[in-house]
C-alpha cells in the first residue's frame, strides 16, 4: 500500500545515514523531502504539516542514548509519530455476543464482499462460530443474491425479505439471528455512487433501530483523499466505531491510510488486500511503520537496548571510557547484556539491511569461549590486561578450556577495540561496534 512512500523515504533515511551525528540543518532538509513525498503520495496537508512539526520537535530535543547511533533515534522518532498518524495499537474488534456490525459506505466501495471477509476472519479467529448475514438493500436484488452466495459457499446463515422497508427487514433479522442463537450478525446496508444525505438519514434511523456493536464504514483505498471525506461525512452523521479500508492491493500511495484517523479520529481496523474472502488483515500500525521505512525491526532492536541498558549504566561505562578506564569487567557486563538481548542472529536481522546479511553465521560458541577467558582471569588483569604475560596468558588459556591463540586474540581485540573507543567516545557509545566475534 505505501510503495511510492516507502521507496522514497528509503533513499532520504540513506542521504543521512552514515553521517553519524544529526544536525537541525539536516533534519529540516529531510523532513523538507518527506513532506513532499507525503504530498505526492495524496496524504492530508493538514496531516503532512503535523507530522513534520511533530518528528521535528522531538529530534531536536532529543536526548542522544550513548549506545545508539543518531540517525537509529531520527528513526525511531519517524516511526512513533507514523504509527500515532495510523493509529497506534489496533484493537480489533468489540468483544460481544451477539457481535452486531453495521457495515455502511458507497455503492462499490466493497461493502458485500467485506461482509463475507469478516464472517470468514471471526470463524478463522474462532471469535465467532455460527455467523448470519444480512441482506439489506432493498433496491437491488443482484446485491442481495451476492451476498447470499458468499453466505451459502462459506456456511453462514442468510437472512434477507423482499421488502422496501429495510427497516423492518433489519429487526425481523436480528430476532432470525437472536432465535438460532447466532453470535455474529453482519448487516450489510445499500450505498450510493456519492454521498447522500437520504441514505445518510436511512442508515441513522437503523442506528437508533437496533444496537450495534460496531457501525464500521468501508472505504474504497484507491479513492485517496476522497475516501478520507466520505469517512468524515459519515463520521458525522453515524458516529463510526471503525473504518475498513478496501482495496489496497491497488493502491501504492496509501494517502488515505495516513490521513485517516488524524482527521476523522476514527481508526481503521482492516485493510481488504483482494477479492478473495480471506484477503482480509487486521491493520497493524506499527507493522505498517516498519515496513514505510523498510527498517526490518529496527525499532525492536531500539527498545531491547533501551530496555536492557540502563541509562545510568550507559553513562557510567561512558565516563570509563572517556578516561580511558574500560576494563575486562566492564566488557563481560556488555557482553551479557548483549546476550541477554537474544539470540545474535536475531538482533542481526533487525538491523536495517540485515536481513540480507542472511548467510553471516554468528558463532554463539566463540561468546562463550570470550566470556570463559574473561571469568579465568584474575581481578588484577581484568583491570590491568597489559600484565598478561606469555605465562599468564597460558594458565587463563589452560582455565578457560581455550587456546593460546584465542586468549591472545582477545586481548589484541580488546586493546584494539579500547583505542577505537576512545577516539570516537565523544560521538557514540558502542563497544561492539568494531568488535569481530
Ligand atoms: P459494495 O457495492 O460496496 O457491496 O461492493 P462489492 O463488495 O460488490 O465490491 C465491489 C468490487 O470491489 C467487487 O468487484 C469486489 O470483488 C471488489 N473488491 C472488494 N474488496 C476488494 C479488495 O480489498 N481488493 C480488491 N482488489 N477488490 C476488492
Amino acid at each position: 500500500m505505501f510503495e511510492t512512500i516507502s521507496a522514497k523515504i528509503n533513499n532520504l533515511i540513506k542521504k543521512i545515514t552514515g553521517q553519524g551525528i544529526i544536525t537541525e540543518k539536516n533534519i529540516e532538509e529531510v523532513l523538507h523531502d518527506i513532506r513532499m513525498t507525503f504530498l505526492e503520495a495524496d496524504v492530508n496537508y493538514k496531516v503532512a504539516k503535523e507530522f513534520i512539526e511533530r518528528v521535528k520537535q522531538k529530534s531536536l530535543g532529543q536526548i542522544v542514548l550513548k549506545s545508539l547511533t543518531s540517525e537509529q533515534q531520527f528513526i525511531k522518532i519517524i516511526h512513533d509519530e507514523l504509527i500515532s498518524f495510523l493509529g497506534d495499537k489496533n484493537s480489533g474488534l468489540k468483544k460481544e455476543k451477539p457481535l452486531t456490525i453495521l457495515l455502511v459506505g458507497l455503492q462499490g466501495s466493497g461493502k458485500t464482499t467485506t461482509a463475507a471477509k469478516i464472517g470468514v476472519y471471526l470463524k478463522t479467529e474462532k471469535i465467532s462460530e455460527k455467523i448470519l448475514l444480512i441482506a439489506l438493500d432493498t433496491k437491488r436484488p443482484a446485491a442481495r443474491e451476492q451476498l447470499k452466495n458468499l453466505a451459502d459457499k462459506n456456511n453462514f446463515l442468510f437472512y434477507t425479505e423482499n421488502d422496501d422497508n429495510f427497516l423492518k427487514t433489519a429487526e425481523n433479522a436480528y430476532n432470525f439471528g437472536m432465535d438460532k442463537f447466532c453470535d455474529a450478525m453482519i448487516f450489510d446496508t445499500a450505498g450510493t455512487l456519492h454521498i447522500s444525505e437520504e441514505n445518510l438519514d436511512d442508515l441513522k434511523k437503523l442506528k437508533e433501530k437496533i444496537k450495534f456493536s460496531e457501525i464500521i464504514l468501508v472505504a474504497d483505498a484507491m479513492l485517496g483523499q476522497e475516501a478520507v471525506n466520505i469517512a468524515k461525512n459519515f463520521n458525522e452523521k453515524l458516529g463510526l466505531t471503525g473504518i475498513i479500508l478496501t482495496k489496497v492491493d491497488g493502491d501504492a500511495k496509501g494517502g488515505a491510510a495516513l490521513s485517516m484517523k488524524y482527521i476523522t479520529s476514527v481508526p481503521i481496523k482492516f485493510i481488504g488486500t483482494g477479492e478473495k474472502v480471506n484477503n482480509l488483515n487486521l491493520f497493524h500500525p506499527d507493522r505498517i511503520a516498519s515496513s514505510i521505512l523498510g527498517m526490518g525491526d529496527i525499532v525492536s532492536l531500539v527498545e531491547k537496548v533501551q530496555k536492557t541498558i540502563s541509562e545510568e549504566e550507559t553513562k557510567k561505562q561512558f565516563e570509563k571510557l572517556k578516561k580511558a578506564s574500560f576494563t575486562f569487567d566492564d566488557f563481560l557486563t556488555q557482553l551479557k547484556q548483549l546476550q541477554s538481548m537474544g539470540p545474535l542472529q536475531d538482533l542481526i536481522k533487525m538491523i536495517p539491511g540485515g536481513n540480507n546479511l542472511g548467510n553471516i553465521v554468528i558463532d554463539e560458541k566463540n561468546i562463550k569461549h570470550t566470556e570463559a577467558i574473561i571469568l579465568s582471569m584474575t581481578e588484577k588483569e581484568r583491570v590491568m590486561p597489559e600484565i598478561i604475560n606469555e605465562s599468564r596468558k597460558r594458565r587463563i588459556a589452560h582455565g578457560s578450556g581455550t587456546s593460546y591463540e584465542k586468549v591472545n586474540k582477545l586481548l589484541k581485540q580488546f586493546n584494539q577495540m579500547k583505542k577505537l573507543l576512545k577516539k570516537s567516545a565523544k560521538e557514540k557509545f558502542n563497544p561492539f561496534k568494531n568488535f569481530n566475534f
